[in-house]
């Protein structure tokens, strides 16, 4: 212990920062790059086990995950859980918690500090099994391993302070004190766009804060959450601390979310599977003995408005960015942009030509912008909303699939009316709707009118009207003239309003209340 509080020690000494990016322009980034992606490519295929407690167990229905941008290459083939499995993982889970409860959170958080090393050293490896798993582009998953590996930092210096003294106010003949304990078993639950940043953070959060964990990951993109569990467990993290379960979310996601034993369920995904385990997590079957606790992180249809004092070329580059980037598969995804009747033409004209310029194709070339979209589920249901657009606006670019990955143009129409569905209703691909407003009244009511607030940006140069925008603009995360994805850990606290979710702000100072308990302790002189 000795040891670990040194170590903490010197790691404070400097603040928090976010882990840089990759230039990828550096000869030796580019070229460790490729030989992280020519050492997955030689990886892949492989049969995965679930890890319950520590034990490896490969079961006897197994599903395959596949690289969408060439869909007969496996990546490899993992366990589909049963019911019983998801129920012993739990039950392991918990037995777990009662030591682990007692293990200092110094102790705890030396874990994170420790896998974020590791994951720096392991940083290419980590990005090229995105590549091939979510047909992540090099800068988006580098971005995705940078997060992740700020995540682990930060949670762990949460942790540290969480762990301190509390501010209480002091009463005569009392020595008071608040102290954050853990809750119990966690059953996280997260998406495959941010396959490793989105696991790591909600997995992380969950053991540092003294929690056990059954971590469930997306069936699109398991393969990463593996990885991780090997870190873990090199940098020697006790078994059944997480443990690790594949299958599909219909059976062990419903069972893992009905299990009296489970004490919470931090979930990021759809808006409606976010409002099933909601309304699942509300049942208080007889033997349980707490409400549960969800955390609950759900879709975006997040809009950039630009007005008539903007600067047009910087609101035409951050829409691209925002639209196209990882192929519009992001919660903070700029799908809408509302424009000023003065400025509408200029400024669709400039966003159509940028995204004429972007290269789709093959992601595991460091030039390429955009891959795949993630499956055939989600490729046929953005063609269909792309044959509705074109009922609801103006196709002006894109529009087509080309194979055999499940590659889409990225799409724009214009001229779509502010209660059009594709205005309205989360697409998660790359299609974006252009929407005229009679001026900035208007446009600031339009980016109001869906049922989600998560993230927005406004481009203007009136003060005036950013000060509003402050105040009216109702969403989570606002942005004033820069694009409305990339929020960093520690600078953008992350999370939504409305039916994007519990407004968790992942990556700031509140998160980690969420996976804890305040108790109050007060003693008479
Ligand atoms: P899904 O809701 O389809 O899946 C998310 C996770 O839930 C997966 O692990 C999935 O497992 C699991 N799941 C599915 N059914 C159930 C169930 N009945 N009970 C419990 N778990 C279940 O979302 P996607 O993975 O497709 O992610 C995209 C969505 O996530 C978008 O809507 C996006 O906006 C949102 N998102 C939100 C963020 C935010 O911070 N607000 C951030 C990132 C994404 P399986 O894969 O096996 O089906």
């Amino acid at each position: 212990m000795a040891k670990v509080l040194e170590d903490i020690k010197g790691r404070l000494q400097t603040p928090f920062t976010n882990a840089p990016f990759t230039d990828f322009s550096k000869e030796e980034n580019k070229r460790a790059q490729e030989e992280a992606i020519a050492q997955v490519r030689s990886e892949l295929g492989q049969t995965y086990p679930l890890i319950i407690g520590g034990k490896k167990i490969i079961g006897e229905k197994t599903f395959a995950s596949v690289n969408p941008s060439q869909p007969d290459q496996v990546i490899g083939h993992f366990t589909s859980a049963t019911v019983e499995q998801a129920n012993e993982a739990v039950k392991v889970a918990a037995e777990t918690f009662e030591s682990w409860k007692h293990v200092p959170a110094e102790e705890r958080a030396s874990y994170l500090f420790a896998a974020a090393d590791l994951m720096r050293q392991r940083r290419f490896y980590f990005n090229a099994w995105m590549i091939f798993e979510v047909g992540k582009s090099w800068v988006e998953a580098d971005g995705d391993t940078a997060e992740a590996i700020d995540f682990l930092e930060y949670y762990a210096r949460e942790m540290l302070r969480l762990a301190g003294d509390q501010p209480v106010t002091p009463l005569p003949g009392e020595e008071n004190k608040l102290v954050y304990i853990p809750l119990g078993v966690g059953a996280v639950i997260p998406p495959w766009n941010f396959p490793n940043a989105i696991m790591v953070g909600m997995t992380s959060a969950s053991f540092v804060a003294g929690n056990t964990v059954v971590l469930k990951p997306a069936s699109t993109s398991p393969a990463i959450a593996y990885q991780f569990m090997r870190l873990l467990e090199e940098v020697g993290l006790p078994a059944g601390v997480v443990n690790f379960l594949t299958g599909s979310g219909s059976v062990v996601g419903d069972t893992l979310v009905d299990n009296p034993s489970v004490r919470y369920i931090s979930f990021t995904g759809s808006r409606d599977v976010g409002l099933r385990i909601y309304e699942r997590a509300s049942k208080t079957p007889k033997g349980q003995r707490w409400l549960k606790r969800t955390i609950l992180e759900m879709g975006g249809k997040d809009g950039i408005v630009v007005d008539e004092t903007a600067d047009l070329d910087a609101a035409a580059t951050a829409i691209v960015a925002s639209a196209f980037g990882f192929q519009g598969q992001k919660c903070s995804a700029g799908s809408r942009a509302i424009v000023v009747e003065q400025v509408y033409d200029k400024v669709l004209e400039k966003v159509v030509e940028k995204t004429k310029t972007l290269t789709m194709g093959d992601v595991t070339q460091p030039t390429t912008y955009m891959g795949p979209v993630v499956d055939e589920n989600a490729m046929k249901k953005i063609l269909e909303y792309i044959e509705l657009g074109k009922q609801e606006g103006r196709l002006v670019t894109g529009g087509k699939h080309q194979g055999p990955g499940y590659f889409i143009e990225p799409t724009i129409f214009a001229d779509v009316a502010p209660e059009a569905r594709i205005s309205l209703e989360e697409i998660f691909g790359p299609v974006l709707a252009f929407i005229k407003a009679k001026d900035f009244d208007e446009a600031l009511d339009i980016a109001n009118n869906t049922e989600y607030g998560l993230t927005g940006s406004l481009f203007s140069n009136d003060e005036q009207r950013l000060e509003r925008a402050s105040e009216e603009f109702h969403v989570g995360n606002l942005y004033f003239n820069r694009k409305c994805t990339g929020a960093m850990v520690g600078g953008h606290p992350f999370g939504g309003f409305n039916m994007s979710g519990t407004d968790s702000k992942a990556g700031g100072p509140d998160y980690l209340l969420l996976f804890t308990q305040a108790k109050s302790i007060s003693k008479k002189k």
